[in-house]
């Protein structure tokens, strides 16, 4: 007792005392993954070191990838207070969705759009002349858009103390990421690893992009005129945008689709809307056609395909788009040291995106059975990294999860489709309201397309909302707002809507499930 009481009281004990409270407080935050991580010196796998020493890790968290999953999470990480740090192979931050992806074609989109309206003029009461397209200056302000943003990321990055290292990201076991740049190789040792590599094209079998005549969604972007002709291959998200803003711009565009309708993940009956008006805007359509070889020549391609009654027919197009489908990069990023779960190249994860590896989180387009869409990505960042700090991440319900297709007529949608409700067994009732009957929508000249409501019958919970028409991928907020928060039919036919707006036509659509709609 009085060894102990002079032991606590002398120099030695406040050593003793101090080393103590140190290792308490360090063995609860790596209990909550936070601050610190102690890795044993001297180890390989960081099972213990002969000295016994602890090293001690720089960072909570290292983030390999910084499109939207990987940036989205650093900068909430940053917030947070975890040490940050993300590496990325290229010289810029955003990854595809900002250099190659969402945002390019987003204001090409706009572009074209704008080309529509003053094509249309006479229409709107105004008599316009010699209209020209600017390619070039069209394709520069796309880059000033994409190159500010990406300087915002990096301004977002210094605000929240994140860091950002330049380099190809490998995980290199528990706590290690190895950085590769110019051919040489530094680590860095963090609690928390999250590999956010993302997706590139794919390609159809012998059929390999040359980036001048059989294009990506990369080269696609950086065409130095507008083609007269222009085939897609592929009528998902991607095809669909392009051929869109091609057809705006003067291509004489046909799509080639070897499933039996366009859009094929939306509701049967958007398919069918957005074929229509495709149609109506000369875009040619073969659905359930066979690419079976895209030759070049002097002029550019011929492609020759068997159409859906087996028939072989041969197009000929200065340019050819590949849109059929992403693949995850997960090549020679380490995952064969974890034990993480890889199925076709994407990755397996439980609740908050982690891996079946302790610690190793896979976030974005990498993520298997999760759509691959950006917004996607940035929630499942902020889940991990929330989880990460000790904290209940928003859990991903794919349901919930909103897809949004540019083209024209745009496409807004959520939740289960008609077929995808009935088939889960659900008692259902659909509402459906024409934008026919919105004085806004006639208002901007643009009143094609409906809104349909997917309910069950029994209470009105609210299954899938499939919007077509003006503003879509902007009024599918309510729809967001409503699956999140599990409303009723009810619930939303007695929402008052702001008038006279296109999203009114939302209050429409949920009241004709009851057959109580006013405006058709
Ligand atoms: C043409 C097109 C249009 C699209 N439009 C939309 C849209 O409107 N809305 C939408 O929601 N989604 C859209 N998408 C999809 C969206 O772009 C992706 O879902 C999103 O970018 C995925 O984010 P991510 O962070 O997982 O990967 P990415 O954005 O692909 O980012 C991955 C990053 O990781 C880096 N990287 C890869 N491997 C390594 C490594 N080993 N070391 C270091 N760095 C590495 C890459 O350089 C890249 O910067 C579009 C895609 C395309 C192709």
């Amino acid at each position: 007792m009085a060894f102990a009481s002079r032991l606590s009281c002398g120099p030695l004990g406040r050593l003793l005392k101090f080393i103590i409270h140190r290792d308490t407080v360090l063995l609860h935050q790596v209990r909550r993954k936070r601050s610190i991580y102690l890795v044993p010196i001297g180890t390989e796998t960081g099972s213990g070191s002969p000295e016994g020493r602890l090293r001690v890790a720089k960072y909570d968290v290292a983030i390999i990838g910084s499109g939207p999953g990987g940036y989205v999470a650093a900068i909430r990480a940053g917030e947070l207070g975890l040490k940050t740090i993300v590496v990325e192979k290229d010289p810029f931050l955003g990854g595809t969705c900002l250099h190659v992806g969402c945002i390019p074609t987003k204001v090409l989109l706009h572009h074209a759009d704008v080309y529509d309206h003053f094509k249309n003029g006479e229409e709107l009461g105004f008599e316009v002349s010699g209209l020209k397209i600017n390619w070039p200056n069209i394709l520069a302000r796309k880059d000033k858009i994409v190159k500010k943003h990406a300087k915002g990321i990096e301004f977002l990055f210094k605000k929240n103390k994140v860091e950002w290292v330049q380099g190809w990201g490998r995980y290199e076991g528990p706590g290690r990421v190895s950085v590769e740049k110019d051919g040489k190789k530094t680590q860095i040792d963090a609690a928390n690893i999250l590999l956010v590599s993302g997706s590139e094209a794919r390609a159809l079998p012998g059929i390999e992009p040359d980036h001048k005549t059989i294009l990506t969604n990369r080269s696609i972007l950086e065409l130095p005129e507008i083609p007269k002709t222009l085939v897609v291959v592929g009528a998902g998200a991607v095809g669909v945008e392009f051929a869109s803003i091609y057809n705006s711009f003067g291509s004489q565009v046909t799509i080639l689709e070897a499933l039996p309708r366009v859009v094929p993940v939306e509701d049967e009956e958007i398919s069918v809307e957005l074929d229509k008006t495709f149609r109506k805007k000369d875009i040619n359509i073969f659905t359930q056609a066979m690419v079976n070889s895209v030759k070049k020549d002097a002029k550019g391609v011929t492609v020759t395909f068997k159409d859906k009654d087996g028939k072989s027919q041969t197009l000929q197009a200065e340019k050819l788009l590949l849109a059929v489908g992403r693949k995850p990069m997960t090549d020679n990023c380490g995952l064969e040291k974890s034990k993480a779960k890889v199925e076709r190249g994407a990755v397996q994860v439980g609740p908050y995106m982690e891996t079946a590896e302790k610690g190793l989180y896979a976030i974005g387009d990498i993520v298997f059975g999760l759509p691959l869409l950006a917004h996607a990505a940035m929630m499942e960042g902020i889940s991990a990294v929330t989880h990460i700090a000790g904290k209940p991440g928003p859990p991903i319900v794919k349901e919930r999860i909103p897809n949004a297709t540019y083209c024209e007529p745009q496409i807004g949608s959520i939740g289960l489709t008609e077929k995808q409700a009935r088939d889960a067994g659900h008692a259902v009732k659909t509402g459906k309201f024409p934008f026919v009957g919105n004085s806004k929508a006639t208002i901007l000249g643009n009143h094609g397309g409906f809104i349909k409501v997917v309910s069950d019958e029994k209470y009105g919970e609210v299954l899938g909302i499939h919007i077509i028409g003006p503003l879509a991928t902007e009024i599918l907020a309510e729809a967001a707002a409503v699956l999140h928060l599990e409303g009723t039919v009810d619930d939303m036919m007695n929402m008052m809507h702001a008038h006279p707006t296109v999203w009114e036509g939302m209050g429409d659509a949920f009241a004709s499930v009851r057959g109580l709609q006013i405006n058709v």
